[in-house]
């Protein structure tokens, strides 16, 4: 395995920083040179294991020394349908031999395909395509804020969204500015006006927020970043009811929870607490392709005229295919169903069998698993899981999440399990 160099210069520098590295002997391997390109040519905003991964294919990755992993984060559930699934690489590939981008100003051929699909499988009338979670978060929240300044005569400037506390909405300086995360906002102030921060999980907080200047509340169904937070029963019905009580839209980010992560098609099945916008990415593009996009009923998407809004890439062929493959997968496979059941057997498990005086929780909903800690350990578990040949992430010190691949196979969750288990438990 040899990695591309640009000039003699930068073997150096490479080389020096590998030296640098105590490493168990000192010979550039692979591992350690993608490693070190990383550290000395990257920014430093991601604090990754050291694993390179070099291969994908369903539920297991392997790295560049030939070891091979289950993914238990499935990249933070846009691999629902497994790494390089054959169908949607396909259409892939057939799409980049016919094209690739037409940009807006153009109709192109497989961008309707896509909207009607993904219309009926949501059931919303219309569908915005953009290309990242962000992106399609920010779609969101100008729809609510054009909204209500069109349709509930809300002072021009004086729009209020209700957020909650421990959102993870993505990176852009409006989302990380109604954070209450300090990692993710810290030094990118100014941030937006215009959101009002209540606590996840109480409606009756939420229901006392909204004012004569509310728009709407953006909300996820369950907080993903924020190590699966599932509020209490009731909670999205509730929400739903003071949104409708005051004549305010609701919003779902389902970017990590929909697509059939928590054995729903989308997580505000499980209430039947349905939005009026809904965001979905990460596996709308089954983790081949970034593809994301808004979805609402006419009422709403009416608002966007032409020059409103766009995207360059937004709707293009390429993203049409991979997605309309991506959901056909998810589809034929019952992918939904499988979440639902496996996930039930494996958090029963985990529950029986994760425990001790360092576990302070563990919890689930479909293929969407969590174990909390006491102690802010969940960085040595991840490491002592990855020995074991498993991959998985903590979040914010205490928290390991666990979303494997939909496709995972019965056979594979169990023996996942039986190694991971004896860890999670150590701690
Ligand atoms: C990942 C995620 C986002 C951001 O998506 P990007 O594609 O990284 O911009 C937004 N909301 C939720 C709930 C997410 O999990």
């Amino acid at each position: 395995m040899t990695v591309d160099q640009t000039d003699d210069q930068t073997d150096a520098q490479i080389d020096a920083q590998v030296a640098d590295q105590p490493a168990d002997n000192h010979a550039p391997t692979a591992t350690a040179r993608c490693i070190a390109q990383a550290e000395a040519f990257g920014a430093h905003n991601y604090h990754p294991l050291d694993v390179v991964l070099a291969r994908g294919e369903g539920a297991f990755v392997w790295d560049l020394e030939g070891r091979r992993y289950v993914d238990l984060l499935s990249a933070y559930s846009a691999v629902g349908q497994g790494h390089c699934h054959p169908r949607i690489v396909a259409a892939l590939v057939a799409q980049a031999q016919q094209l690739t981008l037409s940009s807006r100003a153009f109709h192109n051929d497989r961008m309707g395909d896509m909207l009607e699909k993904i219309a009926r499988l949501s059931g919303y009338a219309k569908v915005l395509p953009m290309n990242t979670g962000a992106e399609a978060v920010e779609t969101a929240i100008k729809a609510m804020r054009r909204w209500g300044y069109e349709r509930r005569q809300v002072p021009e400037g004086a729009a209020e969204i209700i957020v909650a506390g421990g959102n993870f909405h993505g990176r852009t300086t409006t989302i990380v500015g109604f954070s209450d995360e300090p990692e993710y906002s810290r030094g990118f102030g100014p941030s937006t006006p215009g959101f009002v921060l209540v606590p996840f999980g109480d409606a009756a907080a939420l229901r006392a927020a909204i004012g004569p200047h509310t728009v709407g509340v953006l909300l996820e169904p369950i907080q993903g970043e924020a190590g699966v937070v599932i509020p209490k029963a009731g909670y999205l019905t509730d929400v739903r009811a003071a949104c409708d009580a005051q004549g305010v839209l609701l919003c779902f980010d389902e970017i990590q929870t929909g697509l059939g992560r928590t054995g729903a098609m989308f997580a505000w099945q499980h209430e039947a607490a349905r939005p009026d916008l809904l965001v979905l990415g990460k596996a709308l593009g089954g983790g081949v392709y970034p593809v994301s996009c808004m979805c609402a009923d006419e009422d709403v998407m009416r608002v966007f005229t032409p020059g409103s809004h766009g995207s360059t890439f937004g709707g293009n062929p390429l993203a049409a295919a991979v997605c309309i493959a991506a959901l056909d997968v998810l589809v034929d496979e019952d992918l939904v169903a499988r979440s639902a059941s496996l996930g039930e057997r494996a958090l029963a498990r985990l529950r029986r069998e994760v425990r001790g005086p360092r576990i302070a929780d563990v919890r689930g909903r479909g293929l969407m698993m969590a174990v909390q800690y006491h102690e802010p350990i969940a960085r040595q578990v991840a490491q002592e899981l990855a020995k074991v040949g498993l991959l998985a992430k903590e979040t914010h010190g205490t928290i390991i999440r666990l979303m494997p691949p939909l496709v995972i196979s019965q056979d594979v969750l169990d023996g996942a399990l039986d190694a991971a288990i004896p860890v999670l438990a150590r701690g």
